[in-house]
């Protein structure tokens, strides 16, 4: 059988809870006949999230992008936003749909997170936050840039989208900055079909954050902010509760996957990845590798295009950057030569499958076609 026959082997498939433990909770549902609208099981699951990532003040919200878009009016951010040009659109998209203007700052080699070293240069009196990205999970240097929103005083925001029960030293990235996101897409570690939470430090915020992602109510009759409906149903929230039981062991087996590419790939000339920072306890979320043409002798896309056929689907992410899209490429700060790191990276990479449903027969399968 030739490779175009075999299986089709997807860059991610979703983590479901068993659908005989989801049926219980679908009668309570259905007897309590509240469905939506802060009840019991987004109670339990905004508690059960605090538990497992150690944070004090968590808000889910109906999916990853609205959390962003709340976060930046809660803080109240104008005028510009730096960020990163290497991300999923929505970051980007966020600071848009709130009349900022983002401002794309380039990034590390090594991490593909923002590079603080090159944050200073892009502040402008206009400036008024960071947002950076903890891009494929890998923490970004908090530190850092703390110190340089301290010193011009600006508001952090991290799209921790990828950061799922990310820790380094013990703690949760979620605990840096002023706010920090979180997208549980069916594509991510943890998911809840569609949904996100916002996470903040005080309970003061996460009034302001509940009443902004039910419309600014405050009770029945009091509207104390134009907000938004990012609201978390019930049904994926009890969803929800039953995934994050079985996310470590998600994160187990996608760390085994991530292993096994790691020892076929390393001897491979040409081809290369990230791996484990020490005090970091990653979440596998993805695996990314980078194609030195010249060295590997085919390009990124070649070799994209030569797993495809084979019925391996990789990704390019991120590719295209942000700054290429119609609505961004004519920013200042979108000009490709000021962000030659970004270009390089993102001409370069693809994410190889990775999920709790890969086999190693798989695994094997991937390797082939890419040291062949
Ligand atoms: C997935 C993702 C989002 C948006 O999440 P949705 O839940 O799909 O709205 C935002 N930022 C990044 C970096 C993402 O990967």
């Amino acid at each position: 059988m030739s490779d175009s026959n075999k299986k089709q082997i997807t860059v991610t498939s979703p983590l479901l809870p068993p659908l005989e433990e989801f049926i219980p909770y679908l009668h309570k549902i259905w007897d309590s006949k509240w469905i939506t609208n802060m009840g019991q099981y987004h109670q339990q699951l905004e508690e059960a999230l605090c538990d497992y990532l150690g944070v004090k003040y968590i808000s889910i919200f109906t999916n990853g992008t609205l959390p962003l878009i709340t976060a930046l009016q809660a803080l109240e951010i104008k005028g510009e936003v730096i960020t990163t040009p290497y991300s999923f659109v929505a970051t980007t998209h966020s600071l848009w749909w709130n009349g900022i203007k983002p401002v794309f700052v380039d990034i590390d080699p090594i991490t593909c997170n923002i590079d603080p070293n090159k944050i200073e240069a892009a502040i402008t009196p206009q400036t008024t936050a960071i947002m950076p990205v903890h891009v494929y999970g890998t923490p970004c240097d908090m530190d850092a840039i703390q110190a340089i929103a301290d010193k011009y005083g600006l508001k952090v925001i991290y799209d921790a989208a990828h950061a799922f029960g990310v820790k380094q030293n013990g703690k949760s990235v979620l605990a840096a900055g002023d706010m920090s996101t979180l997208s549980f897409h069916a594509t991510k570690v943890f998911n809840t079909i569609e949904g996100g939470a916002l996470i903040c430090h005080s309970a003061e915020m996460k009034k302001q954050i509940d009443y902004l992602k039910n419309f600014g109510f405050e009770d029945e009759t009091t509207v104390v902010g134009s907000g938004i409906n990012g609201k978390m149903d019930e049904v994926r929230s009890a969803y929800g509760l039953l995934n994050l039981k079985q996310v470590d062991k998600a994160i187990d087996i996608r760390k085994n996957i991530v292993q096994q590419y790691r020892n076929a790939l390393q001897g491979i000339s040409g081809i290369s990845f990230m791996n484990d920072i020490e005090g970091v306890r990653h979440n596998y979320a993805y695996f990314p590798i980078f194609v030195d043409a010249e060295k590997y002798g085919m390009t990124r896309d070649e070799l994209y295009f030569k797993m495809k056929a084979k019925n391996i689907l990789g990704r390019r992410y991120f590719y295209p950057l942000i700054s290429t899209f119609s609505t961004y490429k004519d920013l200042e700060s979108s000009n490709p030569k000021k962000l030659p790191i970004s270009v390089k990276m993102a001409d370069s990479v693809i994410c190889l499958p990775i999920h709790t449903e890969l086999t190693d027969e798989d695994v094997k399968r991937v390797v082939e076609a890419i040291s062949r």
